[in-house]
């Protein structure tokens, strides 16, 4: 079969390789019909995430079925499923709360398409192999499409949850998504558009790139344009830092503006220390949140707002034919997607 390896940042390559099969009764194998570039592939294409390469590339991605191990329950042959990024098995404590970035059966946060923590492949590639599937896959809703949901065990249910813990405990609050600096911005787009689809009644989005504000305004969020960060924006029940910048100045114009007791969650990505306003969070008890997706925790959810409106993302998203992935990626634009032609 063939898959696209990472040779190096900038440089990739379709290489054969031999097609994995079922090594437990608890695996599926399945053939990837979609898979989206996530935020943290750019940064490795940028050279700003420490992952060696060679290794198959991709890891959010929506698959056909081909083959299943005895034990796998709820899924059958030809089913098409969200698959989660992350490696987990599903049963541990951990696991059981919701957070499979802390599953103490597989290394913690073992993880397709970064062949890191085991080679556990990637999703750009003609068959895989799925471990532990009865929890880490999802049945994609038959009106969306696998392009339209390819970024669900990612990016998309990291969006969701920076805005959904606070908006279940305050239905239809305000949000304010700060994605200046550009770290995550397809999860900052994400958060927007599921904090609209979840019904708040104000979404805000703080950027400092035109085409992005153009994209979250499609969405129905009102865009706001600042080249730099602004120290405080409002007062925000619910706020979201996309930014990742290492000064921590969009951080904490995230932080500042959020309300008394308010949810502020940060899906960008700091691999160093980051200065954070303290005095401002202890003086409202402002709740910050920050670390990894937990994908399977939120999948079922994502899928019921997105089979709601399933075009809901289209402003988001580049669709790219499958073949064409080199070349795409030597460019990529905010949201890219390589989709066979079945998965349009
Ligand atoms: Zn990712
Ligand atoms: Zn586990």
């Amino acid at each position: 079969m063939q898959q696209l390896m990472a040779v190096g940042p900038t440089t990739f390559d379709w290489r054969e390789a031999p097609a994995p099969r079922l090594l437990s009764a608890t695996d599926a194998i399945v053939r990837p019909l979609a898979v989206s570039i996530c935020d943290a592939d750019v940064l490795y294409m940028r050279g700003r995430l420490p992952v060696r390469a060679p290794f198959c590339f991709g890891h959010e991605f929506v698959a056909e079925i081909v083959s299943l191990g005895d034990e796998v329950t709820g899924f059958g042959v030809g089913d098409r499923v969200v698959v989660a990024f992350l490696i987990a098995c599903g049963t541990c404590a951990a696991c059981r709360r919701g957070l499979p970035t802390a599953c103490t059966t597989v290394n913690a946060k073992a993880a397709f398409g970064f062949g890191i923590y085991g080679d556990w492949g990637g999703a750009l590639c003609d068959l895989i192999r799925v471990p532990f599937a009865s929890t880490m896959m999802a049945l994609l809703p038959a009106n969306v499409s696998p392009a339209a949901a390819a970024s669900v065990g990612d990016n998309l249910s990291d969006g969701f949850r920076c805005v959904a813990e606070g908006l279940d405990e305050q239905p239809g609050a305000p949000v304010l998504v700060v994605a200046g600096g550009g770290g995550t911005p397809s999860v900052a787009l994400y958060a927007a558009a599921m904090a609209v689809a979840l019904g708040s009644e104000q979404v805000d989005y703080l950027d400092s790139d035109p085409s992005r504000l153009a994209i979250a305004e499609a969405l129905g969020a009102r865009p706001i344009e600042s080249a730099a960060a602004p120290r405080r924006m409002g007062c925000y029940p619910v706020t979201v830092d996309a930014s990742g910048d290492p000064t921590g100045a969009w951080l904490g114009a995230a932080l500042r503006s959020t309300a008394p007791y308010g949810r502020c969650a940060s899906c960008g990505v700091y691999l160093g220390d980051a200065p954070v306003p303290l005095g401002a969070m202890y003086d409202r008890g402002v709740r910050f949140t920050i670390g990894w997706n937990n994908p399977q925790a939120h999948m079922a959810r994502v899928l019921e707002l997105l089979a709601a409106a399933p075009g809901m993302l289209d402003p988001i998203h580049t669709i790219a034919p499958w073949n064409e992935a080199i070349d795409r990626l030597a460019q990529p634009p905010t949201k890219l997607i390589l989709a066979r032609p079945e998965a349009l």
